[in-house]
């Protein structure tokens, strides 16, 4: 969570160290702050709330002089979103300065020791301990007292540092949390992610775990926790300038689920070839694939979501189990894993704390691990044995809308791909391809079926709580249809497997409860007809989610949003985006910050 910047160079650091944290404030923004050096003095601006009003008080950078710097937008996760909780920390001598993204796991305990040893802490923090233990080791050489500091440090931790007594310096170290360096021309950089470079640089660094960073507006150096330096090559950012802008649209998440035909298009189109898929870049062997005994497919969020989808799909066409397992309790489950399972992690950004964890477990534990992320040369990506991109471009809004699209279309492709090694899917898979290639184009139909989804966000947006239902991929879209809904609108939600209502949720099914019935699957649509039929007569408001000329449902519902002619085993990619057009307009309804949801970031890098 949360992003911090750096930036060393000729020009003034304030408005630039600005720029990078407005881009990065989709990763946190309870609180943010600056340190810039001038003169060898460090002075620090702070405030609580978002970016914006930490322009205000230094006149957009203009207030503060110095062309060395480092920034930070905060999401808490020791102590409140106060001033005195915004980073960045100061030592108690005012020689340094530190933002971090992460947790200090074992700061409790260097806290008390700082204490007793005569150090002052300001805030509540897990970070404050960093910079009081970097004054404790600092004799006149930086490196060496942040080598010291981090072999006390337990947790993950991307730091950003600066030091009065060396000017025009910035230094940064990584431990399982992100960090990128930018090299520029008479400047350098580092930030969190790449949308906060690109518009400077497009030759960046990926620093590794346990590596540091030695930036002057010359020179990168890196080096190791013995102090050995490293060479490491740059890596040229392919991504487009204007993917990280909104582009005329009101919201990030708007373009983004626009974005989706040509983003799930970009996912698919590369791989097919010769009528087959083929995934050139992941390298998983025919005689690896008949090895596999049972699939993991392991994420958090949307992405899990995305594997409840897959899971169908998956097990249908390779006749391979699955299970699908969230990653926070995957890691803590003593899981049964060994050199014939096969884990399946799926991370938009690449760097979920709790994805990486679980991934680690299962790893020790002799599985292969198959990533599927969207950053390229991210932490999952780098630990898994094989890796497959979903080309969704950036995603800014705090919601998945792209990412979820293009992680569920992968798993499709890999689904055909299985059955196909395992000569299970014979002559359908001619089929099954153009069922894929179809799924862009159905894409543009749903938001060309559902034009009354606004109107329909008036009527359910004031609603205390929506239920989702629906039976197997119409259930594993409500799940992620209801989390939508919850992140931006804040109204309660709650996906439940169709079938399952009477089972006791039935209850609170009472007059006018709003319950959103998907029903896409014509194979088991009578089945789910039964359940609305059953909470109809219950007095419950009926929003069905259903292809065209469903009269059965027609007849029954009190409102419809619509997919067009799709093929069930590939469903979710487009039943989905009825469901987050909802999500958006019932939020804007609402006056929500879409964009931006309350307590939440976009790439969980805490545990
Ligand atoms: N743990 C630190 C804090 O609560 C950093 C959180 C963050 O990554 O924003 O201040």
């Amino acid at each position: 969570m949360c992003g911090i910047v750096g930036f060393t160079g000729a020009q003034s650091a304030a408005p630039i160290l600005l720029e990078g944290l407005k881009k990065l404030e989709y990763r946190g923004y309870d609180s943010a702050g600056i340190a810039v050096m001038a003169d060898r003095k460090i002075a620090v601006h702070k405030v609580t709330g978002r970016i914006s009003n930490l322009c205000e008080k230094t006149g957009d950078g203009s207030k503060v002089p110095g062309t060395t710097g480092i920034g930070h937008t905060r999401w808490a996760t020791h102590g409140a979103p106060t001033e005195e909780n915004a980073h960045p920390h100061l030592s108690n001598d005012g020689k340094f300065a530190v933002v971090h993204n992460g947790i200090i796991e074992n700061y409790m305990s260097l806290r008390e020791e700082l204490i007793r040893d005569g150090y002052h802490f300001e805030s509540e923090t897990d970070t404050e301990v960093i910079v009081h233990l970097i004054e404790m080791f600092y004799r006149g050489d930086v490196r060496e007292a942040l080598i010291k500091t981090t072999n006390r440090l337990r947790g993950s931790y991307a730091l950003g540092v600066i030091c009065s007594e060396e000017p025009g310096k910035i230094y940064a170290v990584r431990e399982a949390s992100p960090l990128i360096l930018g090299i520029g021309l008479g400047e350098n950089y580092f930030a969190s992610d790449v949308t906060a470079l690109v518009n400077h640089t497009r030759n960046v660094i990926y620093l590794e775990d346990g590596e540091f960073a030695e930036l002057s507006e010359d020179a990168i150096r890196i080096f190791d926790c013995t102090g050995q330096v490293i060479s490491r090559k740059a890596t040229r950012i392919l991504w487009d300038v204007q993917a990280a802008e909104k582009g005329g649209y009101e919201h990030f998440m708007l373009k983004e689920i626009m974005e989706q035909p040509g983003a799930v298009k970009a996912t698919i189109a590369p791989r097919i070839k010769n009528g087959a898929i083929e995934f050139e870049e992941m390298g998983l062997s025919v005689a690896e694939i008949k090895n596999i005994r049972n699939i993991i497919i392991t994420a958090c969020g949307s992405a899990y979501y995305a594997g409840c989808a897959g899971k169908y799909a998956i097990e249908r066409l390779s006749r391979i189990p699955v299970d699908v397992e969230l990653a926070s309790e995957l890691r803590y489950s003593d899981p049964l894993i060994d050199e014939h399972t096969l884990l399946i992690v799926i991370s938009q950004s690449g760097e979920t704390a709790d994805t990486i964890a679980a991934m680690k477990e299962c790893k020790d534990r002799g599985a292969k691990a198959l990533a599927i992320v969207n950053v390229v040369g991210s932490s999952v990506a780098k630990l898994a044995d094989y890796t497959v991109y979903t080309w969704a471009g950036p995603e800014i809004a705090v919601a998945t809308t792209k990412g979820y699209t293009t992680q569920v279309t992968v798993l499709y492709m890999l689904a055909v791909f299985l059955g196909d090694k395992l000569g299970l899917i014979g002559n359908r898979k001619t089929q099954m391809i153009h069922s894929l290639q179809s799924l862009p184009r159905q894409i543009q139909q749903a938001f060309d079926l559902n034009s009354s989804i606004p109107a329909l966000a008036k009527k359910y947006h004031a609603s205390k709580s929506l239920f989702f239902i629906g039976r197997n991929t119409d259930y594993a879209v409500a799940l992620e249809g209801a989390l939508k809904m919850k992140e931006i609108s804040y109204l309660h939600a709650e996906a439940y497997a169709a079938g399952e209502l009477k089972h006791g949720t039935i209850a609170l099914i009472e007059e006018h409860q709003p319950v959103i019935a998907l029903c896409c699957n014509p194979s088991i649509m009578e089945k789910t007809l039964s359940n609305i039929v059953e909470v109809k007569s219950r007095g419950a408001e009926v929003l069905a989610l259903t292809f065209r000329n469903n009269h059965k449902i027609l007849s029954v519902a009190d409102d419809l949003l619509f997919v067009p002619d799709i093929d069930p085993l590939f469903s979710a990619v487009v039943e989905i985006v009825p469901l987050q057009l909802l999500a958006y307009y019932v939020a804007k309804e609402n006056g929500c910050d879409i964009d931006k949801p309350k307590n939440l970031a976009k790439s969980v890098t805490v545990e």
